[in-house]
């Protein structure tokens, strides 16, 4: 091990600082962060979702991270061979957007460039900046294998890209279809639904006439977007509305352009919405373009891609579209064929990546047939192959995917997976296969032209359960490790990602990928905001790192954390996780100093035949967190299993037992409590080390370098056994027992917080108890001591005459027979907190009342109503304190 040059001389304040990388580099070089391939055990896999390759880290990296960690760190130390394998994303769009920009600044654009100059620009990019991610993931103490770390355009992803797509197309499930498709003006390219967000959005709702052809009269259209009537090929009602049954099959003069088209029925229109006349744009409309396939209406384009007017809108060809919107309305104004605007607030679909606004288009776009590829998958997670956690996204999973839709998967980008299909300008058909042609399949020309669109990103990253491990290739790997263990991410990607995953993973393997799927939430600001840039409440990682360290970050993550659910990060949390790192520092200072003054070292080992009460209390206590530590985490509580032992070791271990010892160990002729010291942290540190990794690892040396240890001794933390409890040595008479020795203690310190009387001011005390006399008997020392008592008579009576002078508190282990001499005063003590009990109770049934007035808790913000929640629990904290101290006062 020897990590720390100075071992017999731990600060006095833990620095991650100083400890951090230098474990780091230790864990990195001993090559603890490989699986051991020679290995019979089963092995666990973990693939770490890629960050883009132009990320930095931000909260939900780290958040990522703190969680698997924690998870693979916890199945290395139960001895399965682990992977934990990294990589990061090309991030199409993304990356584009960011070498796009740095090139603007040079005043360049990528059509200057042209493709190859403009791809080789991005890969110099890369070169300098794509690990630097992967440098931010090591700060955090991330334990992966990085000798295994993939990026989606290396060339075995690539290969596997390639594979699939061509076994999709042959398979007859990739097809070429003209479409309309969410299209970004700014990014220059379609969208998948996934990603456009909608948006609610101001706007007008416009009624305008369309005239019958025959001079009879006309029908009112409701529209949006009066520019794209310039495309309309119909009108269009409900076949069941008695209102305009008897126009179906008329014909309509469209204004400004005095086409014909004719009035159809169709079971979309909504007879409630506008007017219940609709007028159909099928090049501009998904449902008109729906309408329009049902209805074999014409398509006419009339907004280009770039957003403008084309031709085909005759007199307004070359206008923006908003322009034209604008120039429309006066022009039916004008004729009178404006019947009223209406403001009207509707959601539209806004570019997940740069907000513009989505204009629908037709276009000629790849698409994944998804129907039979969802069916296994499907399957999988019903049949219970696949567990989701929690348990609640699993009805969202099976409504996406019971309702699928086709995946839109070219997208206009330079930078990605090419799309491996080469046209033949000869004979028009398509050449798609695993190498690069040279000629055309069909009729041998030379004249062929490979296909100018990229893949989606997330076409790469579905295949990353398998193409990380060498697929297509027949690997090692591929053998070990597929399929893996546990999927852990993000919610907001189960279908961008997770899902796509299993489809694909089934077609390529012919198995599922993982067996379990971890969801965890987002990361919060304090107020419960989602963080981001424009609203200036980004916390940033490696800021925090430097200030509170590491371990206190991920401390910080994962307490409280629950699969699914959102948490909030603030200040309290980062730093009552890096007091808690030096309260643990701390106390192993104290136990490795009193090992080293010893001029013998302690053997390490299970202590048996204890005899003394702390002591058994403590190692049954040891047992019990064990225990349920283990039940928790193969439960996926990971946040409950971290506040077990958190709870143990600051209050039962450090707040208590270290205290109870402290005599024992001055003292040469009793028992030494020292080897059950160091036994209860050597122990706690590895429960430990999957939430707080540098620290217990740096004790951990301390530790063992202090303690006589035995031959098979592991050289580190992170490869030791995560302790199990097999035979259950539970003692539990002594947990009842030093849980009653505790309540009293604390009743009668509270007792004195409340009466205003020094904790270490001794005070006279009788204490009668039936049941435990012995037992008090023998803790009487304790009890003076921690209790600040002065016991002068212990009786196995039921009760004793009170004393004049005296209180009686009643607890579990006796009744105790308090004098509180001359100094207190206990009839004006006695008011003070009837008092404070009435104005508590006035304040609890306000706030009670607040909180039960429906229209508050509707209207006002969510942080508000948390606030008076937690004044609420306080108060009747407090309430119910004082009710028991006055209760045993009376
Ligand atoms: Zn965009
Ligand atoms: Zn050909």
């Amino acid at each position: 091990m020897a990590q720390n040059d100075n071992p017999l001389n731990m600060s006095r304040a833990y620095s991650p600082a100083d400890t951090e990388s230098r474990i780091y580099k230790f864990w990195e070089e001993s090559g603890y962060f490989k699986p051991d391939t020679s290995s019979d055990s089963p092995p666990f896999v973990m693939i770490m979702p890629p960050p883009n390759v132009t990320g930095e880290l931000h909260m939900g990296h780290a958040l990522t991270v703190a969680i698997e960690d924690m998870i693979v760190r916890w199945h290395r130390m139960k001895g399965e061979p682990t992977l934990f394998l990294p990589g990061t994303d090309h991030a199409g769009i993304a990356t584009q957007v960011v070498v796009e920009r740095l090139l603007a600044t040079e005043g360049l654009n990528r059509y200057q460039l042209g493709r190859e100059k403009f791809e080789a620009r991005i890969w110099e990019w890369v070169e300098t900046y794509g690990t630097r991610i992967y440098e931010q993931l090591r700060r955090l103490g991330t334990s992966c294998d990085w000798s295994r770390s993939k990026f989606t355009l290396d060339e075995i992803p690539r290969a596997a890209v390639r594979k699939t797509f061509v076994d999709l197309y042959n398979k007859g499930l990739i097809y070429r279809g003209e479409r309309i498709a969410n299209w970004c003006l700014r990014c220059s390219t379609a969208l998948s639904d996934l990603e456009v967000k909608y948006m609610e959005v101001n706007g007008n709702l416009y009624q305008i006439r369309y005239p019958f052809s025959d001079g009879s009269g006309f029908i009112v259209v409701a529209t949006t977007r009066p520019e794209t009537m310039l495309g309309d090929t119909a009108v269009a009602v409900n076949p069941e509305d008695e209102r305009f049954k008897k126009y179906i099959g008329k014909e309509i003069k469209l204004p400004l352009t005095n086409r014909l088209i004719p009035i159809i029925a169709d079971g979309a229109v909504e007879a409630e919405f506008g007017t219940g006349a609709l007028k159909v744009t099928p090049a501009h409309d998904p449902v008109d373009f729906e309408i329009g396939l049902r209805n074999n209406l014409p398509v006419i384009t009339v907004i280009g891609d770039d957003g403008t007017m084309n031709s085909a809108a005759g007199e307004f060809q070359g206008l923006d579209r908003f322009k034209c919107r604008t120039l429309i309305e006066d022009q039916l104004k004008a004729q009178g064929l404006l019947v009223k605007t209406d403001s009207f607030q509707h959601s539209i679909g806004h570019c997940d990546r740069c907000d513009e606004i989505i204009e629908p288009l037709i276009s000629k776009q790849w698409y994944i047939s998804m129907e039979s590829l969802a069916a296994p998958a499907i399957k999988a997670v019903k049949e219970n192959q696949i567990r989701i956690i929690p348990e609640r996204f699993t009805s969202v999973y099976f409504n996406w995917m019971e309702n699928i839709r086709d995946w839109p998967v070219s997208r206009q980008l330079w930078w990605g997976h090419q799309i491996p299909v080469w046209y033949c300008e000869d004979c028009l058909s398509e050449t798609v296969t695993n190498e690069d042609p040279q000629t055309c399949q069909s009729c041998g020309s030379s004249q062929i032209q490979q296909d100018q669109d990229v893949l989606d990103t997330w076409f790469s990253s579905g295949l990353w359960t398998h193409s990380t491990l060498g697929w297509p290739n027949d690997t090692e790997d591929l053998k070990s490790f597929y399929p893996g263990s546990v999927m852990e991410t993000g919610y907001d990607i189960l279908f961008f990602w997770v899902a796509r995953m299993i489809m694909l993973g089934i077609s390529n393997m012919g198995q599922i990928p993982f067996h379990t799927i971890y969801l965890h939430g987002l990361v919060l600001d304090p107020e419960g905001v989602k963080m981001s840039k424009t609203k200036g409440n980004v916390l940033n990682p490696l800021d925090l790192i430097d200030e509170y360290g590491a371990d206190a970050v991920r401390f910080a993550l994962t307490t409280g954390t629950s699969a699914g659910n959102n948490l909030r990060m603030n200040e309290q949390k980062l730093e009552s996780s890096r007091n808690f790192a030096n309260k643990l520092w701390n106390a192993s200072r104290f136990v490795i100093s009193n090992l080293n003054k010893k001029e013998t070292s302690i053997k390490f080992s299970k202590p048996e035949n204890i005899l003394n009460r702390h002591d058994k209390w403590i190692i049954s206590r040891l047992d019990q967190v064990t225990q349920d530590v283990n039940r928790l985490m193969e439960d996926f509580q990971f946040g409950e299993a971290q506040t077990h032992i958190h709870d143990f070791l600051w209050n039962e271990y450090c707040d208590w037992y270290i205290e109870l010892t402290k005599d024992r160990l001055k003292v040469q002729d009793v028992e030494s409590p020292l080897s059950i010291l160091a036994y209860i942290l050597e122990r706690t540190l590895r429960l430990l080390h999957p939430f707080l990794p540098f620290v217990t690892e740096e004790i951990w040396a301390n530790l063992c370098k202090s303690l006589d240890t035995p031959e098979d001794w592991p050289n580190s933390l992170i490869t030791a056994e995560y302790p199990v409890i097999s035979a259950t040595t539970i003692d539990e008479p002594s947990i009842i027992e030093m849980g009653k020795l505790i309540d009293f203690i604390r009743a009668i310190r509270n007792m004195k917080s409340e009466l205003n009387i020094q904790q270490r001011q001794k005070i006279e005390c009788r204490i009668a108890s039936e049941m435990e006399s012995s037992l008090v008997e023998s803790e009487k020392s304790t009890l003076e001591k921690f209790a600040g008592l002065s016991i002068s008579e212990i009786s196995d009576s039921h009760l004793l005459q009170l004393h004049s002078g005296e209180i009686s508190i009643v607890e579990n282990l006796g009744t105790a027979y308090i004098s509180l001499g001359e100094g207190v005063d206990l009839g004006g003590e006695l008011e003070r907190l009837r008092n404070e009990q009435n104005e508590l109770s006035k304040y609890i049934s306000s706030l009670t009342k607040r909180l039960s007035n429906q229209s508050f808790i509707n209207k006002a913000p969510e942080e508000v109503v948390e606030k008076e929640k937690g004044r609420l629990k306080r108060s009747t904290d407090r309430e119910t304190r004082i009710n028991e101290i006055l209760e045993t006062l009376n």
